[in-house]
């Protein structure tokens, strides 16, 4: 098994120990890299500032999850390129299609990104490599690219050794993606100029020599040498269009069939859900992984599951073990026979065990764990349409149709690699993930569904379990009345979501019931298909990386169209946040009363996701840049001051609405930064930009702070940035033109501050 993985950062266990093998591949495979330069890898991907490139980490990993290669792509947001500094197979891993894995994951990264793709190669030309074992491997390498259409950039002097008189001194292979269209060479002048420059600090003279050499215009690729068929080549990467959803499908559920009359966990819920889902051309299918007991054994007691196992299999497929005594349940000594133990186990009547309902919850397992990888691939969104459902399913015990926890396994597989919320909308509470998580803080879990004095499970789903121990604040229950609207209830779904904005996990799983509908026989909510859409729209238009797996929803005839129409609504939202707003912080609070603001300097783990978010709702700012943002929070939470970033964030109830971040500017005496100040749409044209600014400038005052310097783009787009900082009284001290792009410069504000102002009063 080989998957891909992108490493975000170094924060969690499982990725400091991505890094670390990266890293150890770095070393055996690349014996000219300076040590220092693989060193400062984790730095480098939280501090993109400091390294003026973001960088992003893709690993591949096998079964056992041991890194066997890797790739490192740098992305120069401010010329807009992106640049592959690494990719390698483990020492002894060559072949077996690790490379073209990696490789073809890094072009799909780089198409996202908008940009074309350079790196560099060593020469196939005997003159350049007169050794004929390097050059033998450089060939190879060279025909590998040429594969996806990358070829060198031809007539340049970039090829020129540094050091008269080396050999192999590497060529510019730039990868156009497919495409036809070549760029320019003032484009390419500065892709040479940041990679010789930054990259390798090399001296003015030398990268005035290569960069002037550079006149074809557009630039020309080198005729192909290798690869003759033009059928040969896989360039195109698809433009990325409307996000598709990675659906995988339990096709073992139809064993899963109980007779008896009135069992409505039946197979024809995921027929008449792919009906819909099917044509709609939202989804893209993908085959189920078989996954190891492990996963499951995690988060369930090892007993419960070897005696669902066991009790399947004595029941056989033709009849069902069904409880009839509910034994005290004394963990010392549990009933002996098998019939009896059923009631042990499970906590209510209607979830018969029998060899079907094995292999079923056994493969609804595998689809949540295959979707969950998804998302660690990179995915944005995908679907396991499972049964039967897990939700009810607890560490040692199950019911309520569910027999494992297929939500809290997936969660706990994605946990090893980011914090997790799980948001449960089916109509009954999420008992299961609930106590299976109740104590821990990296897995939020929330539910909204029927107040338990009416709706199953009955005992739990409480306003007041809240979690236990370390995991205390991180469950939150929103039970709702009998007979509520559908504004009530997505309302509801409102605060759940601020409550996960608020913990900003880096995967979100949705526990999707869809019994909250109309007529639902378990139901008693009034959801129709629009609500669906509109629910889904929330959830989507969080941005996160996001699982959907299917839990309850048993009116047949209505369970396709509100399927349809809640990923239709997520797949709509997720685009739209992909681009600009997510978390519409407006939405559903704004109609409720307006909460004062609120300021603080103190960061907290959970604002590196509301700082983002405030960042791309701007619609400002490049998702590089958004990442930068993030980034800084992060540093701060790990070097605390010694970072050097300091915030200033302003809430209104529980959503950020503005911030700034600045800090001191490394080398001089009393001269600030300010890095990034926004403000959240909606909140925009209220003088709040006006305050945040001015207690930054109070703060860094306080800090002894002389002068404030900030820049911007010349460009008109940035008109609105260039005014506030005149209304702010920063003066503009340069412009370095064409800076960004041609036409596009660099506007830098420098203000001095006087140290006899009072800092401004709190309050608006
Ligand atoms: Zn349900």
């Amino acid at each position: 098994m080989l998957r891909i993985r992108k490493v975000a950062d170094a924060t969690t266990a499982a990725n400091r120990a991505a890094v670390e093998a990266a890293q150890k591949i770095m070393r055996e495979q690349f014996s000219a890299m300076p040590d220092e330069d693989i060193a400062k890898l984790p730095d480098q991907l939280s501090n993109p500032l400091k390294h003026r490139f973001v960088s992003r980490l893709f690993v591949a990993e096998n079964g056992r999850d041991q890194t066997i290669g890797v790739a490192l792509l740098l992305y120069f947001s401010d010329i807009g390129f992106s640049y592959l500094e690494v990719i390698s197979t483990a020492k002894g891993r060559m072949g077996a299609g690790i490379g073209a894995a990696l490789y073809e994951r890094v072009r799909e990264e780089v198409r996202a990104l908008g940009t074309q793709l350079y790196f560099e190669c060593l020469p196939d030309d005997p003159e350049l490599s007169p050794n004929p074992e390097i050059r033998a491997a450089n060939v190879a390498r060279l025909k590998f690219y040429e594969r996806y259409g990358a070829r060198p950039v031809v007539n340049t002097k970039y090829e020129t050794p540094v050091t008269p008189g080396t050999s192999d001194p590497p060529y510019l292979v730039l990868d156009p993606l497919g495409s036809n269209d070549l760029p320019s060479a003032a484009t390419v002048q500065k892709v040479a100029r940041a990679i010789l420059e930054r990259k390798y600090g090399l001296p003015a003279d030398y990268v005035q020599m290569v960069v002037s050499s550079i006149t074809d215009d557009p630039v020309r690729l080198r005729e192909p040498r290798y690869v003759k068929s033009r059928r040969a080549v896989k360039g195109a990467v698809p433009a990325p269009g409307e996000p598709r959803i990675a659906l995988v499908l339990n096709d073992d559920h139809t064993l899963h069939h109980v007779q008896d009359r009135g069992y409505v966990e039946a197979p024809v819920r995921i027929r008449s859900i792919m009906a819909e889902l099917a044509p709609s051309g939202l989804f893209e299918r993908l085959p189920t992984k078989r996954f190891s007991d492990r996963h499951i054994r995690a988060v369930h007691d090892g007993r419960l599951v070897d005696y669902i196992r066991k009790a399947c299999l004595i029941a056989g497929t033709k009849k069902s073990i069904y409880p009839y005594v509910f034994p005290v349940r004394n963990p010392a000594r549990p009933p002996k026979d098998e019939t009896v133990l059923a009631g042990y186990y499970c906590i209510d009547t209607f979830t018969p065990l029998n060899e079907s309902a094995f292999l079923a919850a056994r493969s609804a397992v595998d689809c949540a764990l295959t979707a969950a990888e998804k998302v660690l691939e990179g995915a944005g969104l995908s679907y396991a349409l499972v049964r039967p459902p897990g939700h009810h399913a607890e560490t040692s015990t199950f019911g309520g149709f569910c027999y494992f926890s297929n939500s809290a396994i997936a969660a706990h597989m994605l946990s090893r690699y980011g914090k997790i919320a799980i948001l449960d909308i089916d109509y009954h509470h999420g008992n299961g993930q609930q106590e299976i998580f109740y104590h821990r803080s990296d897995v939020l879990t929330v539910s909204v569904h029927g107040h338990p004095s009416f709706a199953y499970p009955y005992f739990s789903g409480f306003r007041d379990e809240t979690g236990i121990g370390s995991g205390a604040g991180y469950n939150l229950n929103i039970p709702l009345p009998e007979h509520i609207t559908p504004e009530q209830h997505r309302s509801a779904v409102g605060e759940a979501l601020r409550r996960v904005r608020r913990f900003a996990p880096a995967y979100l799983v949705v526990s999707l019931g869809l019994d909250t509908a109309r007529g639902d026989p378990t139901g008693t909510w009034s959801n129709r298909a629009r609500d669906f859409e509109k629910l889904g729209r929330m959830i989507g238009e969080q941005g996160y990386p996001t699982v959907v797996i299917q839990e309850g929803g048993y009116r047949v005839r209505t369970l396709g169209i509100n399927a349809r129409n809640f990923f239709a609504g997520l797949a709509a939202g997720h685009g739209a946040a992909r681009h600009a707003t997510p978390a519409a912080q407006g939405g559903v609070a704004a109609k409720t009363a307006r909460p004062a603001l609120e300021w603080r300097s103190a960061v907290m783990p959970e604002d590196v996701g509301r700082v983002r978010s405030l960042v791309a709702s701007t619609e400002f700012f490049s998702a590089a840049e958004v990442d930068i943002a993030g980034e800084l929070v992060t540093e701060r939470l790990t070097k605390g001051i010694r970072s050097g970033y300091h915030f200033v964030l302003a809430e209104r109830g529980s959503g950020l609405v503005a911030y700034a971040c600045y800090g001191p500017i490394d080398g001089t005496q009393d001269s600030f930064d300010l890095y990034w100040i926004a403000v959240a749409p909606e909140e925009q044209g209220k003088g709040l930009g006006t305050q945040v600014c001015l207690r930054a400038e109070a703060a860094m005052r306080r800090a002894g702070a002389k002068h404030v310097y900030a820049d911007t783009s010349s460009s008109d787009r940035y008109a609105p940035t260039r005014g506030f900082y005149q209304r702010m009284s920063f003066t503009e001290q340069a412009r370095l033109p064409d800076f960004y792009a041609p036409g596009d410069g660099k506007v830098i504000y420098v203000k001095a501050l006087d140290p006899e102002r009072p800092p401004p009063r709190d309050g608006p």
